[in-house]
């Protein structure tokens, strides 16, 4: 079952943070494998997304935004994008889209960062947006600040943390077709230190890699094998690491308030994003294959629309159009 443990270190300024995602994980793979347009991932882009699942989950829960929080790999190479989103409450559902092979291609520089224009990006998008309110976005490149290359999603992100959040943030992330997991060490900000979305920034520069405490307990966190994150349980993992530490733990979250796989895909979506799309593409699409179809590239679920269901979308409508919010649904 998929969990999510949360940790203190008493006494100390750092906190942390452990997942492990498995059925749910099992679940994106599979129904991406059962979906006849794509077929399964390739394995070489399993790992890469499994990480990304697993950090997303780690930064919503650490965060606790009351939003999605949508976690983004635009790449210039084979990978051309790659999506977590994660709600408030866990539920998760993750894609990515691939152009040409990956055959033999391991690490971000050559999946995704050949021409070095590849990005990722952190947007936490409010519930309740305020009119004229924009999603919060941070990004970062997939190279280093002197161009060196990053190949593994848990370098991109402490990258992430440190340049746009001025924390600092140990990760630790491993996936495979079983299971998808991260471990987060984070040092606790400061009274008035930056936040994830933007507010209240003033910043204790001084105190980024200078606390002893954490400098220690993030030393311990990296020397977690990717092998153990993948075959250990928690109490193994935090015990292995920790246990010369006062770690505090909480009730760990799992079942229905744990990490689990949901789409939040509806035919009404799809019927108001063809309706933005304007009644010519659908048209068309009746006009050369009888029908409309719609498959949601996070679940598989695959939306019909036939003549009579297409007259319909435009005549409700009355040419008034409803812009998605999700552009990728
Ligand atoms: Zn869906």
């Amino acid at each position: 079952m998929a969990e999510l443990h949360k940790f203190l270190f008493e006494g100390l300024p750092v906190r942390g943070m452990l997942v492990r995602l498995t059925d749910a994980w099992q679940t994106v793979l599979a129904r991406r494998a059962q979906n006849p347009q794509t077929g399964a991932y390739p394995p070489e882009l399993v790992s890469t997304l499994g990480e990304m699942a697993a950090a997303a989950v780690l930064f919503q829960s650490n965060i606790k935004f009351d939003g999605a929080l949508v976690l983004q790999l635009q790449g210039d190479g084979p990978l051309k994008l790659a999506v977590v989103e994660v709600q408030p409450d866990l539920q998760f559902r993750a894609t990515a889209k691939v152009i040409g092979s990956v055959e033999g291609l391991t690490g971000l520089s050559a999946l995704a960062n050949p021409g070095g224009t590849g990005r990722c990006a952190i947007t936490l998008d409010p519930a309740r947006r305020l009119p004229g309110q924009q999603p919060y976005q941070g990004m970062v490149p997939l190279h280093g600040d002197r161009g060196e290359p990053i190949d593994r999603v848990q370098d991109v992100l402490a990258h992430y943390m440190l340049q746009s959040e001025q924390l600092d943030t140990t990760l630790v992330l491993a996936a495979n077709s079983e299971v998808a997991a991260g471990l987060l060490i984070q040092r606790l900000p400061m009274q008035g230190e930056v936040n994830l979305a933007g507010r209240q920034l003033v910043v204790d520069e001084d105190q980024i890699g200078r606390n002893e405490d954490y400098n220690r307990i993030a030393l311990l966190a990296a020397s977690l094998k990717t092998e153990e994150l993948l075959t250990l349980q928690a109490d193994d993992i935090l015990h292995r690491l920790f246990w010369e530490e006062p770690v505090l733990r909480f009730e760990p979250l799992m079942g229905d308030e744990g990490p689990r796989f949901a789409c939040r895909c509806s035919r009404e979506r799809v019927s108001s994003m063809l309706r933005s799309l304007g009644p010519e593409e659908s048209q068309a699409a009746l006009a050369e294959r009888g029908k409309v179809e719609v498959g949601c590239d996070f679940c598989g679920q695959q939306y019909r629309f036939d003549a009579v269901d297409v007259a319909q979308l435009f005549a409700q409508g009355n040419g008034q159009i409803q812009s998605s919010p999700d552009a990728w649904q």
